[in-house]
């Protein structure tokens, strides 16, 4: 038996039973040493969803998110969006030997009909013929381009989606991650922006709501950019909650602020730049938290970027491996409280080849219960602006003041 490292702590279930500590046989490489720490019988009950061809995703010669241009000095080298920001976290699940405590959650082919829950036949028909090209095409922003045979990558990120809510709703999980990609959360019903072609998460959404009945959603955005297309699908639709924490007017640059409300079910936390752990786990408390109390969603969704992560490129937010590991305990608990656990996340941005697979690693581990690494980055939990600053504590009051319009 490998001894308690104090990273395990019981689950909410547990109530005043002390949690089971078991040993199992090491995986991967066999250089993590395991340590389970979490009832038996909510053990294997985590999710898992990526394909090998999510790799093959190709966003072109860029520079960043300028397309490469030597006249000017941009020269060639890789897009923001890369496959490294993805392939190193599934990498990492494997080698770590976390895969084999998940289940794994085979993707298939999001059809037409489900796309057209959230997008227009326009949309999709201009994807499809995009795709097509011999140098294949763009979204629909000219920074959202792909490679030629890319529709049916994208296909398959969203019904990878899709089979996760049904292994939800079908009781063979409790919660999973579906490590999608390209992201979704910016796209548009009828345009793709922002690196996003298809709106994964909206479509699980309303998938979820056409096919099993469901009637209440809440969708959690952490990604550090604002999630405009989300908030637009569900403008005017009080069945979703939408609330998106992001650092305030990164992107899209216009809009994101706390008096865009829809329908009374929108609810955006704009974050002024340096935020961290402490301003996020604060969001979850004051805001996350009682809207899901008021709300009682029958499902929770998460719409997961690690680029408000401490090393991200492209975001200005300080959140940690801790931090995202803490959020996602309040998240299963409350979805423990009151949507039986049902928790689905599905990967947006993110964009620190170093940092996301610590991340990802971090929050695939609470999710279910096997703890195998810690955070080798783990100096950053003790940066300053890890502490709330006022700014961020008087954005965080003012959306708190939006929960009084949800309904009950
Ligand atoms: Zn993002």
């Amino acid at each position: 038996m490998n001894p308690c490292t104090g990273l395990c702590r019981p689950l909410p279930r547990l109530s005043a039973t002390p949690p089971d500590f078991i040993a199992l046989p090491s995986y991967g490489l066999g250089v993590f040493s395991l340590h389970v720490c979490r009832e038996l019988n909510t053990y294997m009950t985590t999710g898992y969803m990526y394909h090998e061809s999510f790799g093959w995703h190709d966003t072109g010669s860029f520079v960043g998110d300028m397309p490469s241009d030597i006249t000017i000095g941009l020269q060639p080298y890789h897009n923001w969006e890369h496959v490294d920001t993805k392939r190193r976290i599934h990498e990492l699940i494997v080698v770590s030997g976390l895969i084999n405590h998940l289940k794994r959650i085979e993707p298939r082919d999001a059809t037409e009909e489900e796309l057209r829950l959230v997008h227009t036949q326009r949309h999709i028909d201009f994807i499809k013929s995009q795709s097509e090209l011999r140098h294949g095409g763009d979204a629909g922003d000219w920074t959202t381009p792909f490679g030629k045979g890319g529709y049916g990558i994208f296909i398959k990120s969203v019904g990878g989606i899709l089979e996760m809510v049904d292994a939800v709703f079908r009781g063979e999980i409790k919660n999973g991650y579906a490590l999608s990609r390209p992201p979704g959360h910016h796209a548009r019903p009828d345009q793709g922006m922002g690196y996003c072609v298809f709106n994964h998460g909206s479509i699980a959404v309303k998938y979820a709501q056409k096919t099993y009945g469901v009637k209440r959603v809440l969708v959690v955005d952490w990604d550090v950019h604002w999630g405009n297309g989300t908030q637009e699908v569900f403008f005017e639709d009080n069945s979703v909650v939408t609330i998106s924490i992001h650092q305030d007017r990164l992107y899209p640059k216009v809009g994101g602020m706390v008096d865009e409300v829809g329908s009374g079910t929108n609810i955006n936390v704009p974050l002024s730049a340096g935020g961290g752990n402490e301003a996020y786990l604060k969001t979850i408390d004051d805001v996350v938290i009682p809207a899901i109390e008021r709300f009682k969603p029958e499902i929770i969704f998460v719409a997961s970027g690690f680029d408000s992560c401490v090393f991200d490129p492209l975001g200005r937010m300080a959140v940690t491996a801790k931090g995202y590991r803490e959020m996602t305990r309040k998240l299963m608990q409350a979805a423990d409280t009151y949507c039986e656990g049902r928790l689905v996340m599905h990967h947006e941005g993110g964009y620190s080849a170093h940092y996301s697979p610590i991340c990802g690693q971090a929050v695939l581990q609470e999710l279910s219960g096997v703890f195998l690494l810690d955070d080798p980055f783990d100096e950053a939990n003790g940066y300053p602006n890890q502490k709330l600053n006022p700014i961020n504590a008087a954005e965080i009051l003012e959306s708190q003041k939006l929960l009084k319009n949800l309904p009950t």
